[in-house]
C-alpha cells in the first residue's frame, strides 16, 4: 500500500497522527524523510532487540541521527528473549546504550519487552531510564509489570493484540490502567485487530483499539481517543 493512501485511510478514521518506529540504524534516514515530507508523520530512531548486526552501534551513532526535530523518541529498543537464543548479554548492552541515548537526547524511550520483563524493569531502573520515561510499546505484560513500568514513568501502550477473544488477562490489565497512562498503537503491519486479524494492519485500524477499550471500560469512544491523543502529545512533546 502506498503511503499516500495510508496516510488518507488514517484521516479519514480520525488518526490525527502516525509515529513511525524504526528497528534498525539503516532504515533511520528514510522514515525521518517520510517524517519530514508529511505533517502528521514523526519518527524515532533505535535498533530493536532483535536486528542481527555486524558491529553494535554506539551511544554517538544514535545520538547523531536522533538529534533532529523530526525524531521524537528512541526505540524500538528493550529486550526479546523469545527470538533471540545464548547468552543476551550483548541484548543488555545494547538496550543500555540506548537509554543512555535516549537521556543525553532528552527523547522518551520506545520499549519492546518479550519473555524479558523482570529484566527490562530491572536495566530501566538501573540507568535511570525514568528521568525520560516513554512508552512499553505492544503491552502484553501482566498487571505487576504494567505498574512496574508506569511508577518508573512509562505509559502502557495496548496493540490489536487486546481486542483478540484469548487475551483475557490483557483486558483486565487495559481495565486497570489509568486513561491517563495509556496509548493504543498498530503495530503496524502486524497485529491488525479485530475484525481485521490476520490481515495486513495499517495506522487506520488503531480506531479499532480505542473502541475495544472504550466498551471494555464501558466509557465513549471520544474519551479513550481524546486522552490517548493528549498523552502522545505530553509526551512527545509534539504537535508538529
Ligand atoms: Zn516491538
Amino acid at each position: 500500500m502506498a503511503v499516500e493512501e495510508i496516510l488518507k485511510n488514517a484521516k479519514e478514521n480520525d488518526i490525527s497522527h502516525l509515529l513511525c518506529v524504526a528497528i534498525d540504524l539503516d532504515g533511520s534516514p528514510d522514515i525521518i524523510k517520510l517524517a519530514q515530507k508529511y505533517e502528521m508523520v514523526s519518527a524515532s530512531v533505535g535498533i530493536h532487540p532483535n536486528t542481527d548486526l555486524v558491529d553494535e552501534a554506539s551511544i554517538e551513532d544514535i545520538i547523531n541521527l536522533a538529534n533532529t526535530d523530526e525524531v521524537v523518541g528512541v526505540g524500538e529498543t528493550g529486550l526479546d528473549y523469545f527470538r533471540s537464543e545464548g547468552d543476551l548479554e550483548w541484548q543488555r548492552d545494547r538496550f543500555r546504550t540506548h537509554i543512555t541515548a535516549a537521556k543525553e537526547l532528552n527523547k522518551p524511550l520506545i520499549i519492546h519487552t518479550r519473555e524479558a520483563k523482570d529484566d527490562v524493569i530491572k536495566i530501566l531502573k538501573e540507568e535511570g531510564a525514568d528521568e525520560v520515561g516513554g512508552v512499553m510499546h505492544c503491552f502484553v505484560e501482566d498487571w505487576e509489570t504494567a505498574q512496574a513500568a508506569m511508577d518508573l514513568n512509562f505509559l502502557i501502550s495496548f496493540s490489536g493484540i487486546v481486542t483478540f477473544k484469548n487475551a483475557r488477562e490483557l483486558q483486565d490489565v487495559a481495565k486497570q490502567v489509568p486513561l491517563e497512562q495509556m496509548l493504543v498503537e498498530t503495530d503496524s503491519p502486524y497485529l491488525a485487530p479485530m475484525p481485521f486479524r490476520g490481515k495486513t494492519n495499517q495506522p487506520a485500524y488503531v480506531r479499532h483499539v480505542a473502541e475495544f477499550i472504550a466498551n471494555l471500560r464501558n466509557i465513549e469512544f471520544d474519551e479513550v481517543a481524546n486522552q490517548t491523543s493528549n498523552n502522545y502529545n505530553k509526551l512527545f512533546n509534539k504537535i508538529k
